[in-house]
């Protein structure tokens, strides 16, 4: 039994109490170098020295406290401490023997012994463990917000580059490291450097091969410690990495849905530095990159996809005219001249009809690849659409440098090209519409598109496979040109436009059974001009659609004062107005505001419409005869139109042509033939054939003999004024 009185160890039990605490009693005198009285066995266990070799040298204490921490610890050396009315409490750390590192927590009280020296009596605790978890968990903390940091970078879309930066720095900041960096996978496997701390010599450091660490880590898809270089046998220092005397690394790889792209390092001069927190940091900031570069590439395919052409891959119309308007902005200061070529495949409907959608698109995509390779770089090309494609040439020497790219270009084209299993030979028309914004007013992308898309036209009308210039200043008539083009803009308003009239006989009765309306411009100085001279240029300038609009309306209002309500009235009308414009909408409305009845209204219109943009103009067809207005094919036989696909257009009949007309009576058989076929064919189509140009009897025998519903031509009539047609109309006859 214990006794319950109270009584004093004695000094020995005293001593193996403290011995037994794990923490260092002593006693010292003040000052840096003050004697050491005692200090318990502990300091052994803790700081690696003997108690007998730590009383020994008073100068051992300052001299083992950290360098860092020694202002701090001696601080306390003073004489003020002794009016402390309780302990005073340090935290410092102290180098064992051995070198590491000890954090001490001192607890004393200064006081003067009987002598009166000033005399600490302390406990030094070794609190390296508990300051141990204290950092970790400060740098977890730190980690986290610097993760949650690069986040919130790579939610806000920052570039991929910026955002590796970014992520080096984290790294650095958050492992407290010296050096990170970014690998990335290359398509042969091997890993280059793409973000690092230290200046990247790209080119010069061999990348990291297959057997690297980063690739190990890669392919294994989990991070990996190397503890330290100098005992490292499984892989070699990357030779980036070798002057920075790295001694221990982490690497953790990058993985996106897509695939292993690369890895992240961190990378220490102390061997054994890296915890598996630390490991867990690297791994999360590699998730984040990871999510970022996802997302980037989810965003770029997607925006890739908005501009670009699905089936060649080009880019669309929208990417091709902000290209576009970049480099006429450039070209603003540079007084650099830029051209755009609009290319139109001829004939392509045939292609496509004759031998199936699936090898027109994969001619379309040869095309495409053929334009691409012939370009300069700086030079876009783009699919606007069906078998239209449009080229913007950078800094162009000039109109005859971009006419003879063109000419390259169609000759490039015009090479056998192998699709459907067969070699095709397609031939394309090039409209080039050129610009010097620094000196050419108001230009725009969209006016130089639709110059060319002009110029186009006017290519597929000189017979295709040829390109065509818009830049009107060319051409030898230039002044003419822009005379017409300009005059003509005011022509109708003014009252310089009229129309003639030539009559159509039925060859059934003999009797006129319509007229066609030709336009003609009094020229206040040139006198009267044929259409021929001015139409090609409203076609390219799209003046035509103010001309074409009035010639529609004072022809239907002329033919609604017919006192004969039975004939009709032909107007021709220009591709133009069928691709580019609502035609049925203006024939509606021109039939409202004139009155005439739509059953007498026929328009002309030219072969090479139903090529080009077909869809469109079908459907404006079919809308026109659903309104009850035929239309005619004008100038059959000029064009490519195959009779086998005149069916799918809503046509009412055909005009054969005058030049297959003419060679009638030349006594060439095959010259008949032709035309019988073309009547006869129509016929079974259920269309009305019209010859034109019919200008001897013997030629309107043999018309009359095939069949033909209807004849007009110089033999008949000439083109009439307006105040002769009622005459006309009731005198004329076939016989
Ligand atoms: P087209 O529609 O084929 O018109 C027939 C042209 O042939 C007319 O020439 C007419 O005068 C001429 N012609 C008629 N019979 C004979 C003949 O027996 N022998 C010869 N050698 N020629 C004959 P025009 O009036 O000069 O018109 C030429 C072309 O201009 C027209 O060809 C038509 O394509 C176009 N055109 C005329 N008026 C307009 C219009 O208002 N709008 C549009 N877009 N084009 C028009
Ligand atoms: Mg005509
Ligand atoms: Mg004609």
């Amino acid at each position: 039994m214990p006794d319950d009185s109270p009584s004093q160890p004695d000094e020995k039990t005293l001593r193996s109490l403290v011995e037994r605490v794990p923490a260092i009693f002593y006693t010292a005198e003040l000052g840096e170098h003050g004697r050491w009285r005692f200090v318990s066995h502990q300091i052994e266990k803790i700081l690696g020295f003997t108690p007998e070799e730590w009383m020994a040298d008073p100068t051992l204490w300052a001299r083992q406290v950290h360098p860092d921490d020694r202002e701090h610890a001696l601080s306390f050396e003073d004489e003020s401490y002794l009016h402390a009315t309780s302990s005073v409490p340090a935290e410092y750390r102290m180098l064992a023997r051995d070198g590491r590192v000890v954090w001490i927590l001192e607890d004393a009280k200064l006081e003067r012994d009987a002598d009166g020296v000033p005399v600490w009596h302390g406990v030094m605790y070794d609190i390296t463990e508990r300051k141990r978890i204290e950092q970790d968990f400060e740098r977890v903390a730190d980690q986290q917000a610097i993760i949650a940091g690069l986040g919130e970078r790579a939610l806000q879309g920052q570039d991929p580059r910026a955002l590796m930066s970014a992520a080096v720095e984290a790294l650095i900041q958050g492992a407290g490291v010296e050096h990170a960096c970014i690998w990335k996978r290359e398509p042969d496997g091997d890993f280059t450097l793409r973000a690092a701390s230290f200046p990247l010599d790209q080119g010069a450091a061999p990348p990291a091969g297959a057997t690297s660490h980063v690739a190990h880590v890669v392919g294994a898809r989990a991070p990996e410690t190397v503890h330290d270089w100098f005992t490292e046998s499984r892989f070699e220092l990357p030779h980036a990495l070798a002057e920075f005397g790295v001694r221990s690394t982490v690497a953790a790889p990058i993985e996106t849905s897509s695939g292993r792209v690369g890895a992240l390092e961190v990378h220490s001069a102390q061997a054994g530095r890296f915890t598996v927190q630390d490991v867990h940091f690297l791994q999360a900031v590699a998730n984040v990159l990871a999510t970022a570069l996802e997302r980037r590439s989810a965003e770029e395919a997607l925006r890739h996809r908005a501009a670009h052409d699905p089936l060649t891959g080009l880019p669309n119309r929208e990417l091709f005219v902000e290209g576009l308007e970049q480099r006429l902005s450039r070209a603003q200061t540079t007084g650099a001249a830029v051209a755009v070529l609009f290319l139109d495949v001829d004939n392509f409907k045939l292609i496509n009809d004759g031998l199936g959608h699936h090898v027109g698109d994969e001619l379309l995509r040869k095309l495409a690849d053929r334009l691409s390779s012939h370009l300069r770089a700086g030079d876009v090309v783009a699919r606007f659409g069906g078998d239209e494609f449009a080229i913007v040439l950078d800094n162009v020497g000039g109109a005859a440098e971009a006419a003879e790219i063109a000419q390259r270009l169609g000759n490039e084209v015009a090479r056998p090209i192998a699709a459907g299993g067969i070699e095709n030979f397609v031939t394309v028309s090039i409209g080039i519409a050129l610009a010097r914004p620094a000196v050419d007013d108001g230009v725009t992308a969209e006016t130089l598109i639709r110059d060319a898309d002009a110029a186009m036209y006017g290519a597929k009308t000189r017979g295709r496979d040829t390109y065509e210039l818009y830049d009107v200043s060319l051409s030898g008539t230039a002044a003419r040109q822009m005379e017409i083009q300009r005059g003509l803009r005011y022509a109708a308003a003014r009252g310089e436009l009229e129309l003639v009239y030539q009559p159509t006989l039925a060859v059934s009765d003999g009797r006129v059974d319509g007229f066609e309306a030709l336009v003609r411009w009094r020229h206040p100085t040139w006198g009267v001009l044929a259409p021929a001279e001015f139409i090609p240029v409203a076609e390219q300038t799209g003046v035509i659609d103010t001309v074409g609009r009035w010639v529609l309306e004072a022809a239907a209002k002329e033919a609604a004062q017919w006192p004969n309500d039975e004939l009709s009235v032909s107007v021709n009308v220009a591709a133009r107005q069928i691709t580019h414009g609502d035609l049925h909408t203006t024939v509606l409305d021109v039939l409202e505001r004139t009155g005439l009845d739509p059953g007498r209204l026929e328009l002309e219109i030219t072969e090479g419409v139903l090529l080009e943009r077909s869809q469109p103009v079908a459907d404006t067809l079919d809308r026109l005869a659903a309104s009850g207005v035929r239309v005619f094919l004008d100038d059959f036989g000029t064009g490519y139109s195959a009779l086998a696909y005149l069916d799918r257009f809503r046509l009412a009949g055909l005009k054969i042509d005058r030049s297959f007309v003419e060679r009638l009576d030349s006594g060439d058989e095959r010259r008949v033939a032709i035309v019988e076929a073309i009547i006869a064919m129509a016929r079974a189509l259920g269309l009305e054939v019209v010859a034109e140009g019919v200008s001897n009897h013997a030629q309107l025998e043999i018309l009359r003999a095939l069949g033909c519903h209807r004849v007009q031509g110089f033999l008949l009539s000439q083109p009439l004024p307006a105040t002769h047609i009622t005459g006309a109309a009731d005198e004329l006859t076939l016989a």
